[in-house]
């Protein structure tokens, strides 16, 4: 007899953690991944900025998976969802293939938005994947480089001034980055240029830095981004964007800040394989395409489809909706997982889904961190050390939390960035990318 084949999209929290809690059950698993790796997002910032290498924060999938034997790793993009024939459509590199499923999780994650301004994107990277981090590297430190090079000073300025957009976590950590590369890592490097010279301006349409934690916990962020020489700009709304420069309007009206390198921090949307499913189901997508799920996490009148972590939409017991974090991915993964082993087993449902909020933490310099715990609010030291703690947990490996742990020290303890080399085609792929097409669909073209 067949077993039950339970198709996964998507390697990334929620897949990961629903795969695994399905080890032991009789059930034969297809993981479709774009990437070849399991990305670890919350460390991006800390690739983008020179501390960790890609290989930490990013396992290859196979590796990870070795020792379940009821896993087929599948590299490809779903594209497109069947629900007649429950078939899931993928495109691989140069090649495009079915498979069938008895149930599917879709935990996809989210992409980038840039709330309608995608040329945006051109001068401001994201921090979604690692073509991302790896090419804000290479524009972050080609920037000191470039500014050394330049004899009129409006030109240094420009090189030298560093616009961050979203003073959420990812902003904060990277603005905050960004400043100790200038202020411990590089200075003394240079002959012509002094780092101390730079600006970090970090902007946000919003009146407060770290929004979601709270004001006591938002006022010593920005107290520590001010010590550390971070410009806040709050209440500030981009409304435009070039390659020298990037157009603001704040309280004061519109201005300009002349600007080379731009990191794009806010806004997400779902991928565009959540509209599909929308459209084939039925069910309904929140502004930001998320979808609509039932409290079991399944899409309406489907039972045999799940969707879950940063795809979906769904509100606690309060009416507030499930934010887009980690935590939300990993226990939606299990819930799934739990779902489909007691059907497996001929068991009623289980009780709809309930998120545990574990807490909230983000770091903003070495040894500085904000920890939002139950009723608990840390910050400083105290709050950092739960951080290291807590992403060496979740880091997947045991070798990445090794070197991840070696190469901290040389960064927080010492002054040294382990990871500071990038290429010219990490720098400039985006455009050929544009110019030239997805690698993937031209492999396609070209057959
Ligand atoms: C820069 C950054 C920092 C963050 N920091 C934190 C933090 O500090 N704490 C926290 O809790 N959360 C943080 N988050 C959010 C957290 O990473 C996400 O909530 C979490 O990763 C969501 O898990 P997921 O499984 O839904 O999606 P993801 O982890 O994004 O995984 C989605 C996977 O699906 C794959 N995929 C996408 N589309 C397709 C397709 N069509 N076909 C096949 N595969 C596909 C992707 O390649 C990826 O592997 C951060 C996110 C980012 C981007």
């Amino acid at each position: 007899m067949q077993r039950h084949r339970l198709v996964v999209i998507g390697a990334g929290f929620g897949g990961l953690f629903a795969i695994k809690a399905l080890r032991r059950a009789p059930v034969d698993i297809t993981l479709i991944n774009g990437t070849a790796y399991h990305l670890f997002q919350p460390l991006l910032y800390q690739m983008a900025t020179g501390i960790l290498s890609e290989g930490e924060i990013a396992p290859p999938i196979r590796e990870v998976l070795r020792r379940q034997k009821n896993v087929d790793v599948r590299l490809g993009w779903a594209t497109s969802v069947d629900t007649a024939n429950k078939i899931v459509s993928v495109s691989g590199p140069g090649i495009e293939y079915q498979v069938e499923y008895d149930t599917l999780i879709v935990a996809a994650g989210a992409a980038q938005s840039y709330f309608g301004n995608d040329q945006f994107a051109d001068h401001a990277p994201g921090m979604k994947n690692i073509d991302d981090a790896l090419e804000l590297r290479a524009r972050i430190f080609g920037a000191f480089e470039i500014a050394d090079l330049q004899t009129d000073p409006d030109d240094v300025a420009r090189w030298l001034t560093f616009v961050v957009v979203g003073a959420g976590p990812t902003g904060t950590e990277m603005a905050g980055q960004i400043a100790e590369l200038a202020h411990r890592t590089l200075p003394g490097q240079y002959r012509h240029i002094d780092p101390h010279q730079a600006r970090i301006i970090l902007v946000d349409a919003v009146g407060a830095v770290l929004n979601t934690f709270g004001d006591h916990l938002s006022t010593r962020a920005l107290r520590q981004l001010h010590l550390m020489g971070v410009e806040v700009e709050l209440n500030t709304k981009v409304v435009g964007m070039d390659a020298t420069g990037i157009e603001v309007e704040t309280e004061r009206g519109h201005e300009r800040i002349p600007s080379m390198t731009k990191v794009w921090a806010a806004g997400v949307a779902a991928p565009p394989l959540a509209r599909q499913i929308a459209e084939v189901t039925g069910a309904k997508t929140d502004r930001a395409g998320r979808i609509h799920v039932s409290p079991d996490l399944t899409v309406p009148g489907h039972p045999e489809i799940f969707v879950l972590g940063d795809m979906m939409n769904l509100n606690d017991e309060h009416g507030v909706q499930l934010p887009g974090v980690a935590q939300v991915a990993i226990q939606g993964g299990r819930y799934a997982a739990r779902q489909v082993k007691r059907r497996l087993d001929g068991q009623p449902p289980d009780k709809p889904f309930k998120y545990f909020d574990k807490g909230s933490l983000a770091t903003i310099s070495r040894f500085s961190a904000v920890a939002s715990v139950g009723k608990l609010r840390l910050s400083g030291f105290p709050a950092w050390v739960i951080w290291v703690a807590v992403h060496l947990f979740y880091l997947v490996g045991f070798k990445n939390r090794v070197t991840a742990v070696l190469h901290w020290a040389v960064s927080f303890l010492g002054r040294g960035r382990s990871e500071r080399v990038a290429t010219v085609q990490q720098a400039f792929a985006r455009r050929a990318i544009r110019e030239y097409g997805d690698p993937f669909t031209r492999a396609l073209d070209d057959r």
